[in-house]
């Protein structure tokens, strides 16, 4: 090391996606006083484009051009960071690339804001008309600008300039207004509020930051679609245009990520839903999906399955009212916390709601009877319809809906009970997630820093009964540190889909609130009364978006024992019409959804009609079959078909349907 101070000193944390480095070990010979975090960084060698994209300096955002003499502890984020703190900063900085491309080629476009979201970013202007073709045209200016490698800079200056700097640009003025709102108390005082913006080449934008430490990192754009997008979200205001788009430090990651759409795309429940002719939606009563016959047998499967491993383990389904009091909803703290959310309505001069879940019900039912400690643990379940208020923007096919079932259980018990029920609910959810073949992960969540309910014994009690509760079970789990609700600490299930998607299903909710809240008791073995510990817990969570969750999962193509289009039996001509009813008609009462195709079509066309409906099996009868006894088959996997007996095939389906197998067996 020279003997100048060479920075950072040892007293420095320096992470890289979270691990440490020894920075004693390093070489930092071309360091000064100052020498900033990008000099670190080069010295480094974190040189590759997805390498060191985003920074915390003293655990906040910030950018690379900070001074290292000023930072105690350093974190450096790699574009993979599992957080997204690197995609965060990578995808907020293209937005910037294409604003600066949108003005080059449409001058008279005003930007307003352009976030990075979870799938890449977007940008919305006010005066551009473009089409899907001009997407190219603003992609190769985007691409233009990356490869020149700008450095965003950082300019800092006062609200009077900011609004001299965007004077022409209302948005931005909005914008700096909002921003000079909360801060008056603060500009009594003198403190006039400090506003930041970037440049990159002729480019100025209104932006907190922090930003790439060089554009030239941005190897891969790819426009995604344009749409109308109301300025703020507020329909009431301007229709804005909306382009959004993704890049990527490699063409690589960009062409896999353009897979990865395309598959997603090609699963999307949107679009095989009608297309199987499970459900649909329609304005009368947005949100809240309308059945089809096939959707409703597959609703009910998925409840059947639900009930019989229920039913094993103990639990008791009880059913209670969807239309319930406002003093209910008081009692619960709906009313207080979550009104907004819920339907309203009146009758004979009383205030009701539409229950948004079910426990406020369930604990009246505990109420309603006198439970020892030796009915404890005492489990109820209830697939309640549930309805909320969301806002009509924000529906998406069954993943966001008005109206859902959901499948929520109670359970009541002793406090030393805790980790073994817990380990109980893990066990089931395994259970049902792997006859799915879906992966999982857990979360647990711990009490919030403020605004809690519940002594710090409580609290202690029942976060280390969910922690008991996983160790015993033995599954690795992650902790989210404040993240459990007010009433109580959480464990979160994560679901993996076969494309490796994760969707948050089930959870387990330790509730200290309900059961104050409602006065519940037990009477103890001296007689004396006691308040329950009560979990929630729902394990497919909304029963209509694991539906979608599923159909997504198996890219429309159902296991048998799911399926509401099992065996379509095709006769060849009139003469086969007998013998195909009476194939058909075994199959029924053996409990299967068959169906006889027997339209005035050509073979080849109900074959394709059956494949496109997923039909897992098609039995083709035809004179030789009518001979023979036999049957032809040909499984959705398998387009050849093959003789099969008609005793054989029965049996084999039988046990495919049984054993819920995700895998045909012929
Ligand atoms: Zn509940």
């Amino acid at each position: 090391m020279s003997n100048s101070t060479p920075l950072p000193s040892s007293k420095t944390i320096l992470l890289h996606n979270d691990k440490p480095i020894d920075i004693d070990t390093l070489r930092l010979n071309s360091l000064s006083n100052n020498s900033t975090v990008l000099d670190l960084v080069k010295e480094l060698g974190l040189t590759n484009p997805s390498q060191a994209v985003a920074l915390y300096v003293n655990a906040l955002p910030a950018d690379f051009s900070a001074l290292l003499c000023e930072c105690e502890k350093i974190e450096l984020f790699d574009f993979d960071d599992a957080q997204g703190r690197g995609k965060e900063v990578f995808w907020h900085s293209t937005a910037h690339i294409l604003a600066q491309a949108v003005l080059r080629l449409y001058p008279n476009a005003q930007p307003t804001i352009g976030p990075a979201i979870s799938g890449g970013f977007y940008y919305d202007f006010a005066g551009l008309d473009i089409s899907l073709e001009d997407l190219k045209k603003i992609e190769k200016e985007m691409q233009k600008i990356a490869k020149n490698g700008a450095t965003p800079t950082r300019e800092t200056f006062s609200a009077e300039k900011a609004k001299e700097l965007f004077h022409d640009n209302p948005f931005k003025l909005e914008i700096i207004n909002d921003l000079l709102k909360p801060k008056e108390d603060q500009l009594s005082n003198n403190n006039s509020p400090v506003f930041s913006g970037y440049r990159q080449e002729e480019f100025f934008d209104l932006c907190r930051g922090p930003h790439l430490s060089s554009l030239s990192k941005v190897k891969a754009i790819k426009l995604l679609k344009t749409s109308g997008a109301y300025w703020r979200g507020d329909s009431t205001n301007v229709m804005l245009t909306r382009i959004y788009g993704v890049s990527f430090p490699s063409k690589d990651l960009l062409k896999e990520h353009l897979t990865f759409l395309a598959e997603a795309a090609a699963r999307d429940h949107k679009m095989l839903g009608p297309k199987l002719d499970l459900f649909s939606f329609h304005p009368e009563s947005p949100g809240v999906p309308f059945l089809h016959p096939s959707g409703l047998i597959l609703f009910e499967k998925l409840l059947s399955f639900w009930r019989e491993l229920h039913k094993k383990r103990g639990y008791q389904e009880i059913k209670t009212p969807q239309l319930l009091t406002k003093s209910l909803w008081e009692t619960s703290g709906h009313w207080d916390h979550y009104k907004e959310n819920m339907f309203v309505t009146q009758s004979e001069d009383r205030e009701f709601a539409l229950k948004p879940m079910s426990c406020p019900g369930g604990m009246l039912y505990y109420k309603s009877k006198h439970f020892s400690y030796k009915d404890l643990p005492l489990k109820l379940s209830e697939v309640g319809l549930v309805h909320r208020n969301e806002f009509s923007g924000a529906l998406s096919g069954l993943f966001r809906v008005r109206a859902f079932h959901q499948d929520d259980a109670h359970i009541f018990l002793l406090p030393e009970q805790i980790a073994e029920q817990v380990c109980e609910i893990l066990e089931l959810i395994a259970e049902i997630y792997s006859t799915f073949d879906l992966s999982w992960s857990l979360e647990l969540s711990t009490r919030p820093s403020t605004h809690t309910i519940g002594t710090d014994e409580q609290w202690e009690n029942a976060t280390q009964g969910l922690e008991n509760a996983l160790k015993r079970y033995g599954m690795n789990y992650k902790v989210n540190p404040g993240d459990g609700a007010f009433y109580g600490p959480k464990i979160d299930v994560h679901v993996g889909d076969a494309i490796g998607r994760s969707w948050q299903c089930a959870t387990i909710q330790l509730d200290m609130a309900l059961p104050e809240r409602f006065n519940l008791e037990y009477t103890d073995a001296t007689a004396k009364r006691q308040r329950p510990i009560m979990l929630h817990r729902a394990i497919l969570g909304s029963v209509e978006r694991f539906m979608g969750i599923l159909i997504e999962h198996y890219k429309g193509r159902l296991p048998l024992w799911l399926n509401p289009q099992q065996v379509r039996v095709v006769p060849v001509a009139h003469s086969h019409h007998e013998m195909a009813e009476k194939i058909h008609n075994q199959l029924i009462e053996l409990g299967f959804h068959s169906k006889v195709d027997d339209r005035n079509e050509s073979m080849g066309k109900r074959i394709r009609c059956a494949q496109l409906e997923q039909v897992n099996y098609m039995l083709v009868i035809g004179d030789k079959e009518v001979e023979t006894g036999d049957l032809s088959l040909r499984s959705r996997e398998n387009p050849d078909s093959a003789n099969v007996s008609l005793n054989e095939f029965l049996e084999k389906l039988c046990t495919e349907r049984n054993t819920r197998s995700n895998k045909s067996l012929f």
